[in-house]
């Protein structure tokens, strides 16, 4: 059984819903042509329509700040867009009862920020209640779409399917509630060969409260429905061809990673890489459930595969992130030399001021940590200089080369510091896992060196066949 997770620009509107459909019949096609008979059931997540859940929180703010008619004004565009889309919708009837449906929907939604208007104040709670309103709606639409178009789909409703804790914006899933309720409410439109379509993002409490998993949550939701349910593979359709080997503002000719381990992807996405965010798949890596990256606007293209182990690809290094906008922070003191307890004391300082730092590197007198946030960084910088001295330079950039190649060859290192050519390093740090070496440079050489480095060890690109 495979789960299909559709992004938002895959449901923007009627033309990306029927390239949806093409997708899901080519697959339920080659799927029944190799079984000799019908397809299996299949599951379907859905995000809202793209910048829906956008506008539905900046709803939520209009209600929150007293402004009623800004918030009936952008609702009542809401409605028109979903309406709109709705003629994706061949048939008459099923079409009528989805836009009854959906006014039903908004009429409740009204009527919500109508009374949160006039508390001027919108809760969690509700916060959740009105954001969940878009993947109910775009889940609706795309399940009446699939059947009007000859792909018997049934409509699940999310908030009988996930079971989540009550942390309301940021829910945690309970997985085995969510597999008791999925068995009960999946299960029996798979058993007779249906497709059954689910929002995204969406789930609600034991009680029956509304809930969602946090922003970017269909990801996650895709991941929780295919390890609950034992799939065999979690499909995530957005609008680029995979994760790709450098960031392409930056380099001219990246390619698409054919396959990464689960960790490199994570390490990827902590520097940049933004196509999907590992910690989301997370419940499929665990139950060894491969997870593909697919682009819906070219359907052929082989995408980007992660699973929890991956076999050599015959390449050294896998890919390239990089992050701009990262201040180094230098710490000196001379009263380090020996002591114990003094980076307890640093890193105390950056916990007051809730900042993360990135890349650490010490040395015996010297501790250097970047951070890209620099809002609290006078205040720290401030709190440091209390103990020790304080140097702070910005406009720094960090760069992360993965691979599971560094573990094997003692050499890589070199040869990767040494590509990038004349540009300055400032620091250097490279995990115990070896699966990685991050570097700082100025900003200013970051095309320069990542040019570099893509040419030589990326370029050009591989013929498929080379790759397992
Ligand atoms: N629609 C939600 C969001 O924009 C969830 C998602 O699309 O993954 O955050
Ligand atoms: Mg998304």
């Amino acid at each position: 059984m495979v789960v299909m997770k559709f992004g938002g620009t895959s449901v923007a509107d009627q033309s990306a819903i029927e390239r949806l459909i093409a997708i899901v019949r080519a697959q339920r096609q080659a799927e029944a042509q190799q079984e000799g008979g019908d397809a299996r059931g299949r599951i379907l997540v859905v995000s809202a329509l793209s910048k829906v859940t956008d506008r539905l929180l900046g709803i939520a703010a209009n209600a929150g700040a007293g402004d009623i008619e800004g918030a009936r004004n952008n609702l009542r565009e809401l409605r028109q867009r979903h309406t709109t889309v709705s003629s994706v919708i061949g048939d008459a009837v099923p079409r009528e009862k989805v836009i009854e449906f959906l006014d039903r929907e908004f009429d409740e939604l009204e009527r919500v920020v109508q009374a949160l208007g006039v508390l001027r104040e919108v809760s969690p709670r509700w916060l959740d209640a009105i954001a969940a309103s878009g993947e109910i709606l775009s889940s609706r639409i795309v399940a009446a779409a699939l059947s009007s178009h000859g792909l018997r789909a049934e409509w699940v409703d999310a908030r009988r399917a996930v079971v989540t804790d009550a942390e309301h914006t940021a829910a945690a899933p309970q997985f085995p509630e969510t597999t008791s309720s999925l068995m009960a409410h999946v299960d029996p439109p798979l058993a007779t060969g249906r497709i059954a379509v689910l929002g995204g993002f969406v789930g609600a409490t034991r009680e029956g409260v509304t809930t969602t998993l946090g922003r970017g949550g269909s990801d996650y939701s895709a991941a929780i429905i295919g390890a609950c349910l034992g799939a065999s593979e979690i499909q995530i359709w957005t609008d680029v061809d995979g994760m790709l080997t450098a960031d392409p503002r930056l380099v001219p000719n990246p390619h698409v990673v054919p396959h990464l381990s689960f960790a490199e992807a994570s390490e990827l996405a902590y520097f940049g890489a933004k196509v999907l965010h590992p910690a989301t798949i997370q419940p499929a890596v665990a139950r060894n459930i491969p997870v593909r990256i697919l682009n819906s606007h070219r359907p052929h293209a082989r995408g980007t595969l992660i699973t929890g182990e991956r076999p050599p690809s015959g390449r050294p290094l896998t890919a390239i992130a990089s992050k701009t906008e990262v201040s180094i922070v230098s710490i000196t003191s001379t009263r380090m030399l020996m002591a114990h307890g003094f980076l307890r004391r640093l890193f105390e300082v950056f916990e007051r001021w809730k900042t993360a730092v990135d890349v650490i590197t010490t040395s015996e007198v010297t501790v250097s940590v970047t951070v890209d946030d620099r809002r609290r960084l006078p205040a720290i910088v401030e709190a440091l200089s209390e103990f020790a001295e304080v140097d702070a330079e910005h406009d720094m950039a960090i760069v992360c080369v993965v691979g599971e190649g560094l573990q094997n060859d003692p050499h890589l290192i070199g040869q990767v510091l040494q590509s990038v050519g004349e540009v300055e390093i400032r620091l250097v740090s490279q995990a115990a896992s070896r699966r990685n070496v991050t570097f700082v440079i100025r900003e200013a050489d970051l095309a320069h060196a990542l040019g570099r480095l893509h040419q030589q060890f990326f370029a050009p690109e591989p013929a498929p066949a080379g790759f397992a």
